[in-house]
């Protein structure tokens, strides 16, 4: 007998519309279904050096690649303990959750970590970050460190303007630049907007599963690394400039590279302009839906700096007192869609919906439409029309 006290699981496909990971596109699933390889095995470094070199491609770089079978946190790690010693100093740009983060493991490992602070809604400001550099005439800053995507509030910071504030204020700090949700869905000019190190990891843009994370690295933080005495070792780029692949001090993920080489694939027959084209017109359709539900105190962007919205992730925020999990849990439960949660502070204030990786225009409109009637279904109030607005944004 079927157990009745548990309702039914909705039928038919997950939407999946967190952001990370994210859809893993069919052709990359067949793809990563390959028996393993011995990674020594001279095809399987062709395979995988090709895979680097398209990488740097995407990322508009020429700079080292090192690679890690660690999610995000692993890169991130890799780039305090290979550029850094105990006692360096560095600056953040808050930004949001995940900023938070990283100042929280970077003072885990001794470093000494000064907040250029900021209003999550709309991240650090560029003046500010000039004020602090100006600040340090010492030269005490080592590196600047910033989210280039923030994904708990769907914000995106100006990297750009953040390399001007350095060049502006002759300062030689390193320039740190997670690019963790921004990756293969926002433009990214590693080398011309001047960063010495880039944090990516495998599970959004790339449409890969998680698991695998990877640095890039300019001449000028490769010079620091020289220098940098935090304790490593999975993690070192020496000891990694050592091993055939240059990258990965144990064993390597063969099968992320079959599928890392057909996603990259993908991203090149569709062309890195069009993807972005693409990222920001559903971004744009989505952010038409979020405005038509904020009337009668509806829900509203979270983000308020419209220079500033997240072309891969928007977070929404619920009215006063009215709980965010409450639509997640009718979205999942009733109609199979899988919505991102809020993160840290804005636990049960915010959900996001995920717009990044292998999306099209149906598929962000089945998410709305759920959304929509999720905010009915949870009683929340909101402008009704919201989907409409997103297909007349599309259709334009
Ligand atoms: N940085 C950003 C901007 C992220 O969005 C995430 C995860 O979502 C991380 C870092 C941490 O990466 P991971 O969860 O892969 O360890």
């Amino acid at each position: 007998m079927p157990d009745t006290t548990v309702p039914p699981k909705p039928r038919g496909r997950l939407f999946f519309a967190n952001p990370g990971p994210t859809n893993i596109p069919d052709s990359v699933l067949r793809a990563i279904d390959r028996p393993s390889v011995d990674f020594m095995d001279e095809a399987f470094i062709a395979l995988f050096e090709n895979c680097v070199t398209r990488l740097k491609k995407v990322l508009n770089s020429s700079g080292h690649v090192f690679m890690y079978a660690a999610s995000g946190h692993g890169a991130w790690e890799a780039s305090l303990v290979n550029l850094f010693s105990p006692g360096d100093r560095l600056l953040m740009l808050e930004s949001g959750y995940f900023s938070e983060s990283w100042t929280e493991m970077a003072r885990k490992f001794g470093l000494v970590v000064e907040t250029v602070p900021a209003d999550w809604r709309r991240g650090a400001q560029a003046d500010a970050v000039k004020a602090a550099l100006a600040a340090d005439t010492g030269h005490a800053i080592k590196a600047v460190c910033t989210v280039h995507n923030e994904t708990s509030t769907g914000v995106t910071l100006p990297v750009k303007e953040i390399r001007a504030a350095l060049d502006q204020t002759r300062h030689p700090a390193l320039l740190l630049s997670d690019t963790i949700s921004s990756l293969a869905s926002l433009p990214y000019d590693m080398d011309a907007w001047g960063i010495d190190l880039t944090v990516g990891g495998s599970q959004k843009g790339l449409m890969l599963p998680t698991g695998m994370s990877f640095t890039v690295v300019s001449e000028k933080a490769m010079a620091a690394h020289k220098v940098a005495r935090l304790p490593r070792h999975y993690l070192d780029w020496s000891v990694m400039l050592g091993r055939r692949h240059k990258s990965f001090v144990g064993t390597v993920p063969t099968q992320m590279f079959n599928g890392l080489s057909e996603s990259l694939r993908l991203l090149e027959e569709e062309g890195m302009e069009a993807v972005f084209a693409r990222h920001r017109r559903l971004a744009t359709a989505v952010r038409a839906a979020v405005r038509v539900w904020s009337a009668n105190d509806g829900p509203q962007l979270f983000c308020t700096d419209p220079s500033r919205y997240s072309d891969s992730v928007t977070a929404i925020l619920m009215p006063e007192g009215k709980d965010a999990e409450a639509v997640r849990r009718a979205a999942l439960g009733r109609y199979n869609v899988s919505l991102g949660g809020g993160l840290g502070k804005l636990g049960g204030r915010v959900f996001r919906i995920g717009h990044l990786g292998d999306l099209n225009e149906p598929m962000i409109l089945g998410t709305l439409a759920a959304v929509e009637m999720s905010l009915r279904d949870a009683g929340i109030p909101h402008g009704k029309g919201g989907v409409a607005a997103a297909m007349e944004s599309l259709a334009s």
